[in-house]
């Protein structure tokens, strides 16, 4: 989604901005637009709808300016068009601003400035956060009196850094419940909405707090509060290794991801077992500290929620902790009866989902433990809970996620065995048993992946099916929702997953010839349950393929295609259900000649309620 970058140092600032804005890229967004103040000491504002690749075509000749601000839009308010995208300016050219967020009472903000002569060409809630800044800045004379007089005024979320033409070399920043970085290396400085941005030129950063404001300059930053009082920050200095973000031979990230996959899985297990034990240790997490625990809230959304319910059995078979799924932006306005003794686990890919963000909020508030369970290292989540857990996948590039879907589900195998320690429900010998296991899903991975001609002669089949089901019980249903979203996500498919015993109550009345169902069986005891729905669809003309762990004569006869999985302990057969789904989507998507790293409304972290 959105995305800030600004740039206050001695070297070109076009070059760093373009180059910052592309590190974003793979967020999702729609326009993008930069400002610099040129040779005159005036602000200079180019924008573009689409790729940055337009915006960089308009900006080459820039050879001037070292101080600018960029933005990659994600449309809240107002169409994707070049005049709603960011930089906003003043009337009178004197303000620029970027902004990453909703100005919920725009409307009203509106109205007050029209009635002092603002005019409005966008259709922005961003273009009325910009001139009230400018009417604050005039009202009260100082840039930083007009930052802290909109705080006040403005009721949503934001991150915004600002230029005013004043202070030529001067970005100003502020923030509420949008991430905002600050990164120095010398005598440069860096702002981001995303530490990854800036990484290439920094790993000293500093993270804006809500309402605190910055003061930019090169490579000395001051940092205040709403009452511009000067405080005191703690520079973090970041370990961004393993942000590899080069596709390589692969046609696209997606692909590349899905490949790395085997990769992470041992570097995983590596890094946090110890003489076959879990090992959380250097992350300050011991099994003591859990011992107490007698209720588990898992919050995602989409993939994380999907990583929730495939966890969920798990935690109650193995560690008999009470486990809740909740899908974050319904557990926030619910009120949830929660007990005192509750552990609230986040997940998130990118640390920055809004919604997952509050719930932990109002874990806090309520006095509860929370653990992180995030990929990008420095992101706000990893700030806001009380222990975290990076999966360590690495920089996730494509939109779909596939690496670090499977890094999560690991991890919470792996919390799982350390839970089970404190509750005293795992003996050392089956925590070395489950570890061995957990340790050849790398290979088990591998060997799918070296066997994908099937499943592409399979996709080249399929892919102008109009809706695909997958149906599947217990964890076989948790692996299906995540198989059918990676479908609609990717290859703009209807796909819906349905607890396979569901299908008679309503959905069997889809079934036509040639539907296509992908059943997924590798959970012993309902193996034989889901193949008997599996045979009642096959028998209304559905098309089924069978991912399974076994091939015998009830599943021949269940289905029109088999896709063999390897044997796992069946409690971890997400891990390798998982991994022809996502091929599938890919190759279907592939075979329709969709955009499939970036495909369209989405965007990678959910920054917006
Ligand atoms: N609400 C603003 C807009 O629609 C900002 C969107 C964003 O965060 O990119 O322009």
């Amino acid at each position: 989604m959105c995305g800030i970058v600004g740039y206050n140092g001695n070297r070109l600032v076009v070059p760093i901005l373009v180059q910052s804005l592309k590190k974003l890229e793979y967020r999702g967004y729609d326009s993008a637009g930069l400002a610099v103040f040129n040779e005159k000491k005036k602000i200079e504002i180019k924008k573009s709808s689409g790729r940055i690749s337009a915006l960089e075509e308009k900006v080459k000749e820039i050879k001037y300016g070292n101080c600018g601000i960029g933005h990659t839009r994600w449309a809240t308010h107002g169409e994707p068009t070049e005049v709603n995208a960011h930089p906003h300016f003043s009337d009178d050219k004197s303000v620029a601003v970027v902004h990453n967020g909703i100005i919920e009472n725009f409307s009203e903000l509106k109205t007050k400035l029209e009635k002092n002569g603002y005019k409005f060409y966008s259709q922005t809630d961003t273009e009325v956060l910009t001139k009230l800044i400018h009417y604050y800045w005039k009202k009260y004379g100082k840039p930083m009196d007009a930052l802290a007089r909109i705080q006040l005024r403005a009721i949503g979320s934001y991150a915004i850094c600002v230029m005013f033409n004043t202070e030529p070399d001067v970005l100003y920043c502020v923030k509420k419940d949008n991430p905002m970085v600050i990164g120095i290396n010398g005598k440069e400085s860096f702002v981001a909405s995303d530490a990854s941005a800036i990484a290439q030129y920094t790993n000293c950063v500093y993270y804006l707090d809500n309402h605190e404001m910055a003061r930019v300059r090169k490579g000395e930053i001051e940092f205040y509060t709403i009452d511009q009082e000067p405080i005191k920050k703690q520079i973090k200095v970041l370990d961004i290794t393993n942000q590899n973000s080069d596709k390589g031979d692969y046609a696209h990230y997606m692909l590349k991801e899905i490949y790395e996959q085997p990769t992470i899985q041992k570097q995983l297990i590596n890094e946090y077992t110890k003489n076959n034990s879990v090992n959380f240790s250097k992350l300050g997490i011991e099994f003591s500290e859990y011992s107490e625990i007698e209720e588990i809230h898992i919050i995602g959304c989409g993939s994380a929620y999907h990583v929730g319910l495939c966890a969920k059995p798990v935690i109650e078979s193995v560690a008999k902790i009470k486990t809740q799924v909740h899908i974050a932006s319904e557990f926030r306005y619910q009120a949830p009866i929660v007990s005192k003794n509750s552990l609230v686990i986040a997940i998130s890919q990118s640390g920055e989902t809004a919604d997952t963000i509050a719930c932990v909020e109002y874990a806090k508030e309520n006095g509860l433990k929370t653990l992180g369970v995030v990929n990008c290292i420095g992101s706000t989540m990893t700030q806001k809970v009380d222990k975290c857990i990076y999966t360590n996948a690495g920089q996730e590039i494509a939109v779909a996620t596939t690496k670090a879907y499977t890094a999560q589900l690991l991890i919470m195998y792996l919390f799982t065995i350390m839970l089970a320690k404190g509750k005293g429900t795992i003996t050392a010998q089956t925590e070395k048993n489950e570890l061995i296991e957990l340790s050849q899903i790398s290979q088990k991975m591998k060997i799918e992946l070296e066997n994908v001609e099937q499943l592409k002669h399979f996709a080249s089949l399929k892919y102008n099916q109009k809706e695909v089901f997958f149906l599947g019980r217990g964890i076989d249903y948790a692996s299906g929702e995540e198989g059918s979203l990676k479908l609609k996500e990717i290859s703009y498919i209807h796909s819906e997953c349905f607890a396979a015993g569901e299908m008679k109550h309503g959905t069997i009345s889809l079934v036509q010839p040639d539907t296509l169902i992908i059943g997924i069986t590798t959970q012993k005891n309902t193996t034989a349950k889901t193949l008997g729905n599996l045979i009642e669809v096959k028998s209304r003309g559905a098309c089924v393929v069978c991912i399974s762990d076994v091939i015998d004569e009830q599943i021949k006869k269940a289905s029109n295609y088999i896709i063999l999985i390897p044997k796992t302990n069946e409690k971890y057969s997400p891990l390798l259900s998982v991994i022809p789904m996502q091929l599938l989507a890919y190759y279907i998507a592939l075979n329709k000649g969709e955009d499939i790293d970036k495909p369209r409304n989405l965007a990678k972290s959910v920054t917006v309620e």
